[in-house]
């Protein structure tokens, strides 16, 4: 499917998920399509971006620690689904814009892509959706957690 098929069909999506408003989310999205859109299309998964992650070198280089990782495995699936995720899905996004990134914004992409900015917006998402760290009871969280080890993998 295409960009623009994407876009022209999200409007008359049904959310898949009751609690989850997909329609809002895809409105946020929208409101920075031609970012979001421009990373998603040019990321030529170099890699390079990756060493300029302190969080991706002390993790031992873990894919999933990666700049580039972290912002299609959030962004680009909302994109994809046009807004339309489960909670759990969302959740999962949630602990990777949180607890795989601190936005300290020192990753690099020669092909100037803002990852930083994309990690923000999905944080904006989720907090839009009440999908936010609970930072005052970190460890006494059950499933829904989104810093539990469950989402660690994903
Ligand atoms: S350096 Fe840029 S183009 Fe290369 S993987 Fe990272 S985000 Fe994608
Ligand atoms: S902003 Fe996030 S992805 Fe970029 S270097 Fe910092 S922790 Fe890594």
């Amino acid at each position: 499917m295409t960009v623009k098929e994407i876009e022209t069909t999200a409007a008359s999506e049904e959310s898949i998920s009751a609690d989850i408003n997909g329609a809002a989310v895809w409105t946020l999205l929208e409101k920075h399509k031609f970012a979001m859109r421009m990373a998603l299309r040019v990321c030529a998964h170099c890699g390079l971006c990756a060493e300029s992650c302190f969080l991706y070198v002390a993790r031992d280089r873990r894919p999933e620690y990666m700049p580039s990782h972290k912002f299609i495995h959030t962004l680009g699936t909302l994109y994809r689904k046009k807004g339309h995720v489960r909670r759990e899905e969302l959740e999962s996004m949630c602990h990777i814009a949180w607890r795989r990134c601190v936005l300290c914004t020192r990753c690099y992409c020669p092909l100037g892509i803002n990852i930083p900015e994309m990690i923000a917006l999905v944080r904006r998402i989720c907090r839009s959706q009440n999908v936010v760290p609970d930072f005052e009871n970190a460890s006494g969280w059950g499933k829904t957690n989104p810093w539990s080890k469950q989402h660690e993998n994903r």
